[in-house]
């Protein structure tokens, strides 16, 4: 019955499947004796959903018309659309940003922003440049769009950016593709919590102003860029980088409220795209609205004006900032006590430095320690060869000992 293009398609969403596990334990054993390191959103110590006290008062405030009418524009709020930039590159990017060309539209969630971009940007049957370690998302985005996926190693044997991978991926692919979409997942990454420095940053984009010839499309997903504890001066540095970039090269970011806001069942985001070309950004702004009316037409108008309303208005801002800040800290101490323990342990973590989750990396026998854990009530979630721990929705006190019990359920199988 299926049209052909989409025989063959199933869904195994491995994260789902695993949570109901979780909670079919809790159903059994009681919450204090499951740990569900599965959940990829924020949580408090009490493992409930972490909820902006802002976010809900500005919400439950907003006249009836702002949450039940159609947002003004296929794109979004025209106050969103504009806050969306100056979130990700400051109130002063018109000035700093200078010669560059920049506009955004609004999408539901950071997904919608990632599949609007690799549906209008991707050739039908090439292949799309993704991290080895990676939400497993963006590979079925390519699969549903008719692409193909070519990854690259995200880290070198020192756990930094593996340039050499990647600066080789993107030549090869750029041989035979006149577009190379590439997706880079910084910072906070998921599922381990890298991101690059500022020198890693600066060798990538003289790399990309290198390139002659072939169109690069390179999607930062910045999703839980809210909860990298980088400072404004070194992420400041980063944008400025985008000055100069030639016209073939478009930085598009994938930009989300789910994580940002804890709103995730709102399903607001935003595509922004900045090139040093006139033309780029015009063909953006009239090739991919077209996208959005033929898919979700728009996005919740409520959650655009709830996101407005706190952002325009400095004492709801600073509100939010601090709120923010105790969220931060808190994941902080779940990931030292997380990390320090690992290291007592002797239990090997990707290279972590901000964001929910961490991850260890197994090898062959993975799914036999995820077993081992799932008979002692831990849930993780199996990422290619390795497990991920959601620090964001695990409490302090279940993170002790967590490194010790992974340590040996690997242990159990590695003497075999
Ligand atoms: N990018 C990454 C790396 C994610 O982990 C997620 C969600 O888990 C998203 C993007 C998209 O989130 P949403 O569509 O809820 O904004």
């Amino acid at each position: 019955m299926l049209a052909k293009r989409y025989i063959g398609k199933k869904l195994v969403d491995n994260i789902f499947v695993t949570s109901k596990k979780a909670k079919q334990a809790i159903k059994e054993f009681g919450k204090e004796n499951v740990v569900n390191a599965t959940i990829g959103s924020l949580y408090n110590e009490e493992e409930k959903l972490a909820v902006y006290d802002v976010v809900e008062s500005v919400y439950r405030n907003l006249p009836p018309e702002d949450l039940y009418a159609y947002a003004t524009n296929v794109i979004g709020e025209d106050d969103y659309l504009e806050e969306v930039i100056k979130v990700v590159f400051y109130d002063d990017y018109k000035e700093v940003l200078k010669g560059m060309y920049i506009a955004s539209i609004a999408t539901t969630g950071g997904t919608g922003a990632l599949s609007n971009t690799i549906k209008n940007y991707m050739d039908t049957g090439d292949k799309v440049l993704l991290p080895n370690w990676m939400w497993g998302t963006y590979k079925n985005i390519v699969i549903e769009n008719g692409g193909k996926i070519e990854t690259y190693q995200l880290f070198d044997n020192k756990g930094n950016f593996n340039f050499e991978d990647f600066k080789n991926k993107v030549l090869e692919l750029a041989k035979v593709q006149k577009n190379v979409v590439l997706i880079i997942n910084e910072p906070s990454h998921n599922p381990t919590g890298f991101r690059m420095t500022y020198e890693e940053w600066v060798n990538l984009m003289d790399f990309f102003k290198s390139i002659k010839d072939t169109n690069v499309i390179v999607i930062r997903d910045v999703a839980y860029f809210e909860y990298d504890d980088r400072s404004e001066e070194e992420t400041k540095k980063i944008r400025r980088l985008l000055v100069g970039l030639p016209k073939n090269i478009l930085f598009m970011y994938a930009f989300s409220l789910s994580k940002s806001l804890s709103i995730y069942g709102m399903r607001i985001g935003a595509q922004i795209a900045i090139s040093s070309d006139e033309e780029v950004i015009q063909e953006f702004k009239d090739a991919l609205p077209f996208s959005c009316r033929t898919t979700w037409s728009n996005v919740p108008r409520g959650g655009m004006r709830l996101f407005t309303t706190i952002m325009k208005d400095p004492e709801l801002k600073a509100n939010f900032l601090k709120e923010k800040q105790s969220y931060m800290n808190l994941l902080k101490e779940r990931a030292e006590i997380f990390l320090k323990e690992a290291k007592e342990e002797n239990l090997e973590v990707l290279p972590y430095k901000s964001g929910f989750f961490v991850t260890i990396p197994i090898g062959e026998t993975v799914d036999k320690v995820i077993e081992e854990l799932e008979n002692k009530n831990i849930f993780i979630i199996k990422f290619d060869t390795g497990i991920r721990i959601g620090l964001c929705s695990v409490p302090k006190r279940k993170i002790e000992g967590l490194a010790r019990k992974i340590k040996e359920a690997i242990n159990k199988f590695s003497k075999q």
